[in-house]
């Protein structure tokens, strides 16, 4: 998509501070931390949020569970754990309408956290 900030961030259009990258995901820090680790996984396709999700996205939507996995273990978060967040829409917060998993870690975290 033309106009959208995470579609340029993923083809390099606008810098980032990149942490991985295969042929459908790019994960990048994120500018403005909420944790000690704090990267977003986006697909490189661009689809909104989860609400927007078809059949035709089922693929990569599978996959990106395996690239947040993959991400988190790089980062050397497996071990102590994680959180995954994806804000969906806007009441949940959501800035930025391409799908994003906020991988948060690397503090013990409360929760509930709504
Ligand atoms: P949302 O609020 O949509 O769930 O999350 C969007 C996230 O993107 C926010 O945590 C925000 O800090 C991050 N963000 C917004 N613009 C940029 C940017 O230009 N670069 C990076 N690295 N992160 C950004
Ligand atoms: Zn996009």
């Amino acid at each position: 998509m033309d106009d959208c900030l995470f579609c340029k961030i993923s083809k390099g259009e606008i810098p980032s501070t990149k942490v991985y990258e295969d042929d459908d995901f790019y994960a990048f820090k994120d500018i403005a931390p909420v944790a000690p680790v704090h990267v977003l996984v986006i697909p490189k396709k661009h689809i909104a949020n989860i609400a927007s999700l078809t059949e035709a996205d089922a693929d990569v939507a599978g996959k990106m569970l395996f690239a947040i996995q993959k991400v988190a273990k790089l980062l050397g978060l497996d071990k102590d754990g994680y959180r995954v967040v994806f804000n969906t829409g806007e009441k949940a917060g959501q800035t930025v309408l391409h799908m994003h998993a906020h991988i948060l870690g690397g503090k013990e975290m409360a929760w509930p956290g709504v």
